[in-house]
């Protein structure tokens, strides 16, 4: 095998060198002379390479993996040789890797992009466009612009190999339904959203092939700050593989479908795929989720002839967060699929009886209107993960090709409601200019980068009595991508969904709220009808400059599991952009004690006590095994005997409050979730400002509650109340969803302890959550500082 390998190898690469020159000016239009070389040396173009022949398998082949430096390889290859594929880089990713796009279609079209990308940025912007001639030109000669993004989450290691795959058979395959999509469709192919998941998810898997850890996740979060959590930046825009993809694709070629490929758990059903459940967030435009409806039906039927099981549709995931779907509020759609997942490249067996039996809105066992047709159960290994992912890619864009003048008519319809405004939708928001200035301009910058025009008043003006100064910011809702200003200005109403009626909670996919002035503390007010005031045009921002918020820096240690946290990884985040120093604290370090030695401060991220104390199982590694244990717990309680500050967030409170049996206990440590439920919402959080740690902020703020603890202080000498939720339940939620708020009300939210020489400091609540919760930083920022 190997000597075969190496031997098509050489082969591939003689062929490559020559007629390269030659064949790449086909693509220019503007050439008025075609190289002769390329008619007369057409069957010597440079073959184009086998994904085999560089990553040395084949996509799909059981345990086989590679990092994303051979990947980016392939990538390379493939555009050189092939008149269909070009390489982009668009930028470095966290940790310096090359971020890469495939633009993939017909030749001809190649050739003439910008002439499609301008076509396709008339039909965004209606108001570009000067007669309804014009518009009926571009959406007859326009081409459905597809955005494919794959593995954001890197432990989905189909999504390393399916765009390897799809690209290598769309460069390479001469049917007439592959050329119609290369046609009709102008293909953006992001092989992945998170390249350095790749390799780290590529590299574990490789070290532990054969061991007993093959298969596990790694022992660190597959994107350095973010883990799972970076398919929830699409409105945050926090990292920069977010920020690429938005300002180099989305915004540029405004995709009228984006399809994210995916993986799910083993045990369900094959493939899901859209129509999403309900709720479906309620500034999407409706023709958006008839796409959406639409496609995903259709992929399925297309997959289903082609004799594949097991596919569920509306099941599992809803449409209610622009977290995880940029494009639901620019005007295309955003096609989620998610195939079962086996032991990252590793084979599975699943017997038929042990596939779950209650799985969201279908049952993986029966029959039913939305999955047809049950898979038998048995082997689940990569290939078929590939297969699903592939074949489900390649549906899409037939789909797209053969639908092509309908998704650009209807793109044209959405932005054209969109600039007209929905009649119920208030006519601004008035953004005062006077405010926290980091606070206002992360706003800003949030909506900037989405695309959102903000414009500002040129003279004073009045509204609901109030004066406003000239240069007060103003979003008219009556813009391209206002629903996306909509939804991030606004409060949400998550609607009161049970299993039954007064029954427990009908769970959302994610969190509940997103309100951007609640979570970064600005000042946002409605407009409801037009001002009598002259804008300007849309404006540009400037940097804000910035002070670090600690002046002079405690010795910070920030515990970082192997059982890898995405809280710990969000505040190494905050703590990165904000200048705060810190070292990263694992269990043996932990474990070994002395700890005042070394650290004034020790942060535990938001963790499961389980999670904290017994982190990774026996069948890792050393120094991978095991978690703080009871010598950790030991080494924490003297630690802040000896004076130190412990502070412990969210659900490390239990594990803090049960390690130093704290004087404090949570009120919800045995409530079901018929008696409280909160998913993920923006509560109101009294403070006690008299108190060093709420120093100097509001006595009202806001706390981002998620499924956290509530606490009770057991003795008022040693344990002080720092901030509470609300003593009347009506007043606790601000944005999102809550179920039972009265269970919770006047309880205490943050606590200080003092224990020994030092002191615990607790959190009910996400100071930092997601990079977002601005109001509450400076909550975490004060604990932080020394008594
Ligand atoms: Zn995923």
């Amino acid at each position: 095998m190997r000597t075969g390998h190496a031997l098509l190898a050489l082969t591939l690469a003689t062929l490559v060198a020559a007629p390269l020159q030659a064949q790449r000016p086909r693509r220019s239009p503007r050439r008025t002379k075609p190289p002769p070389t390329v008619a007369v040396h057409r069957n010597v173009r440079p073959a184009i390479p086998t994904p085999r022949s560089i990553l040395g398998f084949d996509p799909g082949d059981d345990r086989k993996l590679v990092e994303w430096p051979v990947l980016v390889r392939y990538y390379e290859a493939l555009a050189k040789a092939s008149d269909r594929v070009d390489y982009r880089e668009l930028g470095k990713t966290t940790l310096g890797a090359p971020f890469i796009a495939l633009v993939i279609s017909s030749p001809a079209n190649l050739g003439r992009l910008d002439y499609y990308r301008q076509l396709n940025a008339e039909l965004a912007d209606p108001r570009t466009q000067r007669t309804s001639r014009g518009a009926r030109e571009a959406v007859l000669n326009g081409k459905t612009v597809v955005l494919i993004t794959s593995s954001i989450h890197s432990t989905e290691v189909g999504g390393h190999l399916s765009p390897v795959a799809l690209a290598y058979r769309l460069a390479t395959d001469t049917s007439a339904a592959t050329r119609t999509i290369l046609d009709n469709v102008i293909l953006w192919l992001v092989p992945s959203q998170n390249p350095d998941g790749v390799t780290i998810v590529a590299h574990w898997y490789n070290r532990t092939l054969g061991t007993p850890a093959e298969g596990t996740e790694p022992p660190e979060l597959y994107h350095h700050y973010t883990g799972h959590d970076n398919n929830r930046d699409w409105y945050a825009f926090t990292q920069v593989e977010t920020q690429l993809t938005v300002d180099s694709l989305h915004n540029v070629w405004h995709p009228q479908i984006v399809h994210d490929i995916h993986q799910m758990d083993a045990n369900g059903a094959r493939l899901f795929l859209p129509p999403y459940l309900d709720p479906v967030e309620p500034n999407v435009d409706p023709l958006l989720i008839d796409g959406v409806n639409a496609l995903g039906s259709e992929m399925a039927w297309e997959l289903a002839g082609q004799g594949k099981t097991g596919i569920s549709i509306n099941s599992t995931y809803d449409a209610w967060t622009p977290a995880r779907a940029y494009q639901h509020y620019h005007g295309g759609v955003r096609i989620l699929s998610e195939t079962a997942s086996a032991d990252l490249a590793s084979p599975v067996e699943i017997p038929f009886d042990r596939l779950e039996t209650r799985s969201r809105g279908y049952n993986p066992r029966e029959r039913s209107w939305n999955f047809t047709n049950p898979w038998r159960g048995g082997r689940w290994t990569i290939r078929d993960i590939v297969a699903y992912q592939t074949d489900g890619a390649y549906a899409l864009l037939a789909h797209a090709a053969a639908q092509r003048e309908h998704w650009l008519a209807n793109f044209l319809t959405i932005e054209t409601r969109a600039v007209r405004g929905w009649r119920e939708w208030p006519y601004a928001y008035v953004i005062p200019a006077r405010q926290d200035s980091i606070a206002l301009s992360a706003m800003l910058g949030i909506l900037h980068r989405g695309d959102v025009e903000i414009r500002t008043a040129l003279q004073p003006f009045t509204l609901q009595g109030q004066r406003h100064a000239a240069g007060t910011y103003v979003i008219v809702l009556r813009q391209p991508y206002a629903a996306f200003a909509k939804t991030l200005l606004e409060v949400q109403h998550y609607p009161d969904r049970r299993l039954y009626p007064n029954g427990p909670p009908e769970k959302p996919y994610d969190v509940t709220a997103h309100t951007l002035p609640l979570l970064l503390g600005v000042n946002a007010i409605v407009a409801t009808d037009s001002l009598r005031v002259p804008l300007s045009a849309p404006i540009q921002l400037r940097a804000v400059p910035f002070v670090p918020p600690l002046g002079d820096a405690p010795r910070i240690g920030l515990y970082k599991s192997y059982k890898a946290a995405i809280d710990e990884g969000w505040t190494r985040w905050v703590f990165d952009n904000w200048k705060v120093p810190y070292s990263s604290v694992v269990d043996s370090v932990l474990r070994a004690g002395k700890l005042k030695d070394h650290f004034d401060v020790i942060i535990l991220p938001d963790q499961s006590p389980q999670e904290i104390l017994e982190g990774l199982p026996s069948r890792y590694p050393a120094p991978y095994a095991g978690g703080v244990g009871s010598e950790g717990s030991e080494a924490l309680r003297q630690f802040v005997n000896d004076g130190g500050t412990l502070i412990a967030l969210n659900d490390a409170s239990r594990f803090a409050i049960q390690a130093l049996l704290l004087p404090v206990r949570n009120v919800l440590e045995a409530t079901s979730e018929e008696d409280f439920y909160a998913p993920g919402s923006i509560f109101r959080l009294e403070l006690d400002t008299t108190q060093a740690i709420a120093r100097g902020l509001p006595h009202e703020t806001i706390g981002w509650f998620e499924g956290g603890p509530a606490f009770e202080v057991l003795d008022t000498a040693a344990a002080r109340v720092v901030g509470h939720w609300p003593d009347d339940p009506a007043r606790l939620l601000l944005s999102g969803w809550v179920l039972h708020p009265e269970r919770i009300a006047g309880k205490a939210a943050i606590v200080e302890v003092q224990q020994g020489a030092g002191r615990v400091i607790l959190f009910g609540m996400r100071p930092q959550y997601r990079g977002q919760s601005i109001a509450t930083y400076p909550l975490l920022f004060k604990s932080l500082r020394g008594q």
